[in-house]
C-alpha cells in the first residue's frame, strides 16, 4: 500500500492478471507506452521491459507523440527525430517495437486516438497502458476518460516509495507496480546535452551518437546531416 492508499501491487498478487492465456495466439497482450521520447531514455526502457515480464506481455509497442497538448510551453523536436530516436534504442528487444500511430494523425495527440488507431490494427488483442504512475491521476481530465478504461489496462510504474493518489480510478482497471528506481528524465537528458554533462549510460549508445549526428538539444552543435525524413517529404512535395 502507497503512503496515500493506492494499493502497489506485488509480484504474486499479479497472478491472476499474469497469467499468459495459453495456447492462444488470437487473444496477445500488448504492452502500449505513449511518450514524447524526446529522447527515449533507459527509464522508459527499464519500465517497459519491467511490465513486459510481470504481465506476460507477448509484445510492448512503443508510440511517440505528434504534437503533445500538455507540452507546449516547450519546443519539442521534430517527430521523425523521436522516431528515429526509439526505434534505435527498441531494436535489439525482439519484443519490443515502435508505432507510428500517433505522429501520422494530423494535430494534437490525445492516448484515446493511440488506442482507437491501435484497435483498429489488433482487434482481438488486450491492450495495457503503461505510464509513469504519477500520471495516473490526471488520466480523469484526459480526453474521453471514460472510453480509455475499456480500450486498455492502465499500468503505472512508480519508484519505489512513491506515493499515488487513487481518487476517482477504476481500481480493476489500473494496477500500480514498482520499478527499480531510474531517476532519468528525458528533460535532465536534454539539459546535460545542452551543458556539455555527459549522457552516456542514461541513453542507449546509439541515442547519444544520434543525438550528437544531428546536434540535438545543443544549439552550439552543427548538424552534420540534415533533418531525416525532410528530403523525402520534399520530393513528395509535403
Ligand atoms: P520529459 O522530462 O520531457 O517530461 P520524460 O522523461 O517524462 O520526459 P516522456 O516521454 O514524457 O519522458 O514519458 C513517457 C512515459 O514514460 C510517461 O508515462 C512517463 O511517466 C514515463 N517515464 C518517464 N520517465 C520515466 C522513468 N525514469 N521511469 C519510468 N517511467 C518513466
Ligand atoms: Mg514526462
Amino acid at each position: 500500500m502507497s503512503a496515500s492508499g493506492f494499493p502497489v501491487t506485488a509480484e504474486h498478487d499479479l497472478a491472476w492478471i499474469e497469467a499468459p492465456h495459453p495456447n492462444d495466439e488470437l487473444h496477445r497482450r500488448i504492452g502500449v507506452m505513449g511518450g514524447t521520447f524526446d529522447p527515449i531514455h533507459h527509464g522508459h526502457l527499464v519500465a517497459a521491459s519491467e511490465v513486459q515480464h510481470r504481465f506476460g506481455l507477448d509484445e510492448v509497442i512503443f508510440v511517440p507523440t505528434g504534437e503533445p497538448p500538455y507540452k507546449q510551453e516547450r519546443e519539442v523536436s521534430p517527430a521523425e527525430y523521436r522516431y528515429l530516436m526509439t526505434v534505435i534504442a527498441t531494436a535489439s528487444n525482439a519484443r519490443f517495437s515502435v508505432s507510428r500511430v500517433d505522429i501520422d494523425r494530423p494535430g494534437l495527440t490525445y492516448t484515446i486516438d493511440t488506442l482507437r488507431d491501435l484497435r483498429e490494427i489488433y482487434p482481438d488483442d488486450e491492450f495495457f497502458f503503461i505510464t509513469g504512475a504519477d500520471v495516473l491521476p490526471q488520466i480523469l481530465d484526459w480526453k474521453d476518460a471514460s472510453e480509455l478504461w475499456e480500450l486498455a489496462h492502465f499500468v503505472g510504474v512508480s519508484r519505489p516509495g512513491h506515493s499515488i493518489a487513487s481518487n476517482g480510478l477504476p481500481p480493476d482497471r489500473v494496477t500500480v507496480i514498482e520499478v527499480p528506481a531510474m531517476a532519468i528524465s528525458s528533460t535532465d537528458v536534454r539539459e546535460r546535452e545542452r551543458i556539455g554533462v555527459p549522457i552516456w549510460y542514461l541513453v542507449p549508445d546509439g541515442v547519444v551518437q544520434y543525438i550528437r549526428k544531428y546536434g540535438l538539444y545543443s544549439p552550439s552543435r552543427i548538424p552534420r546531416v540534415s533533418q531525416p525524413g525532410r528530403a523525402a517529404r520534399q520530393r513528395q512535395g509535403r
